[in-house]
């Protein structure tokens, strides 16, 4: 087929909708291997819109290409994790064998090599995805006979040959990742029934779903803690004539992988939550913003959600449906307004608020955007009642909460635990308990030193957002930072100046104190200039990279 014709073959798939222009880069990409100048001048004239925007959106997101890459795409997780778990020496293994250095193309045109940030397998590290089929626990040892492999068989999937636990195995999934969940808690990992929280909803008027949420006192498990049924009331109360449901599933804080295994083994239960929240405030659309890096899960949640429709619970007879957006590879989407700029296939840069999404986001209609642990625990909410979900957790932070633990210890995996439970359990049930420090919440969290382990983890005390990394006294915690800082300067969407450049600067105030070279006045301009990126920078990447 002509390039052209699958240029415009991708545009019609879509409508010729200039909305779903990230999923028509996708399909290009996907075809040829790059979206270079001409496909993205075919594509302008297309959707009607300047080759400037769509250059734009292309050079936004990490995982579209200008350039033609290889048959075969290897990207390396370089998060600090990775790096501790031996990925220098996988990485200089992969460049040997190939002969071409992170960033290079093979002659032959068959591997690309890259390095990626984190890949939400953090408790499985090293690990890499190949054409985005997770490959886990790699070896130097193994890169060899993987690359024999690929050069005979250019599948990546002929490299999986054991599945992982539960629907890992699923022939709509057959991936080698693991679930490794273990501690079940009685709200979202454990027994849960089908359906139970619908039954209830149904029978509920709008107003009562929402009071019984806001009773809940459930707040959003993606960091913010921001009151589930004061969004769910804002938007219900905005006059429009539709709302949306966004599901964030683009967990892409370093070291978070809890909804991952969410979305591998309880993707009903997300999809009844989002039902629910959308009879509460009156939706029809719903969207899952799925992080690309999951994309290996994309065709079991379209066809849970095909399922759905077959039995009418989603779709025309329903009044709401949901559809998929894959994203391309930029932290910054997990910010609320971010995502739905991506939604609406533009580049994901935050907005400014107000008004805020509940009032005016996806399309200009009332929007909730709430990550997946969140939705999951609506139909738990509705089924068993507001006193039941607050029995567990603290007064202000009730219910359970998924912990994803990586690093230095020796169960890494999924915990669900209840909220207050101090950070020194968690650790003692993961191994962790000789750790001399701990990152909670991930780069944009906080370092915690042994002497504050007995913190109660919650949002009023230690709030993590699902990320928990343990360094033993081997790390060296200026090469975390280190790596924090690198990762906030490659992911600012460099809208502001302050975060733009402010975390340059900072990186390069750190490079002289590892140096040796720093004066106690380096340290104080570090925090001077730390203060003031938080204080004018625009969103909540540059309020918390100087954190580290
Ligand atoms: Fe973009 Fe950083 Fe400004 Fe946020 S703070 S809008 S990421 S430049």
């Amino acid at each position: 087929m002509r390039e052209s014709e699958t240029v415009s073959n991708a545009c019609e798939a879509f409508r010729n909708d200039r909305g779903r222009l990230l999923d028509i880069l996708w399909r290009v990409q996907d075809s040829l291997g790059a979206i270079n100048l001409d496909s993205m001048t075919l594509i302008a004239e297309k959707l009607a819109i300047p080759v400037v925007e769509v250059e734009g959106v292309v050079t936004f997101y990490a995982f579209f290409s200008e350039q033609k890459q290889g048959r075969i795409v290897i990207r390396l997780c370089e998060d600090i994790i990775d790096q501790h778990q031996g990925m220098a020496e996988i990485e200089d293994a992969f460049s040997q064998c190939l002969g071409i250095a992170p960033g290079g193309t093979t002659e032959d045109g068959l591997f690309t090599l890259l390095r990626t940030p984190c890949i939400g397998l953090s408790d499985q590290a090293p690990a890499a995805l190949i054409n985005f089929v997770p490959v886990t626990h790699l070896k130097p040892g193994s890169v060899k006979r993987l690359a024999q492999a690929l050069r005979k068989n250019p599948d990546p999937q002929s490299l999986i040959t054991q599945y992982g636990d539960g629907q890992n195995a699923h022939p709509l999934i057959r991936s080698g990742v693991r679930n490794l969940i273990r501690k079940r808690g009685h709200m979202l990992l454990g027994q849960v029934p089908h359906e139970a929280g619908w039954q209830v909803a149904r029978q509920m008027s709008p107003t009562d779903i929402v009071q019984r949420i806001s009773a809940s006192e459930l707040r959003g498990r993606g960091g913010a803690g921001f009151r589930t049924g004061l969004k769910l009331r804002m938007a219900a109360r905005s006059p429009a004539l539709d709302r949306v449901v966004i599901c964030n599933a683009d967990e892409g804080e370093p070291g978070t992988c809890k909804d991952r295994v969410l979305l591998t083994e309880r993707p009903q239960l997300l999809i009844e939550g989002m039902r629910i929240a959308a009879r509460a405030i009156q939706a029809k659309q719903g969207i899952i913003y799925l992080r690309a890096e999951y994309r290996y899960l994309q065709p079991y949640l379209e066809s849970l959600l095909q399922d759905a429709r077959m039995q009418g619970q989603l779709g025309r007879q329903a009044g709401f449906d949901i559809r998929i957006q894959l994203g391309a590879g930029a932290y910054i989407c997990g910010e609320e307004s971010s995502l739905i700029r991506s939604c609406e296939g533009y580049r994901g840069e935050p907005g400014n608020r107000p008004p805020y999404p509940a009032q005016s986001g996806y399309q200009g209609l009332p929007t909730i955007v709430n990550n997946v642990e969140t939705l999951c625990l609506i139909p738990r909410i509705l089924s068993e009642g507001e006193h039941w979900f607050r029995q567990t957790g603290t007064a202000q932070s009730p219910g359970t909460k998924l912990y994803s633990i990586s690093g230095d210890c020796s169960k890494p995996g999924i915990y669900e635990l209840p909220l207050g439970t101090p950070l020194r359990d968690l650790l003692e049930m993961a191994g962790g308990q000789d750790a001399a420090a701990v990152q909670v919440g991930g780069a944009s969290g906080e370092i915690v030193a042994p002497v504050n382990f007995d913190r109660p983890l919650s949002f009023e005390a230690l709030n993590s957002a699902g990320s928990i990394m343990v360094f033993s006294g081997e790390r060296n915690l200026l090469e975390v930072v280190d790596y924090f800082l690198h990762f906030f300067v490659e992911e600012s969407c460099g809208y502001c100046t302050p975060c733009r450049v402010g975390n340059v600067f900072l990186k390069q105030g750190l490079e002289k104190i590892r140096q040796g070279l720093a004066e106690s006045a380096d340290l104080e301009n570090l925090r001077q200039l730390s203060q003031t990126i938080i204080a004018t920078s625009r969103c909540g990447l540059g309020h918390t990279s100087p954190k580290p």
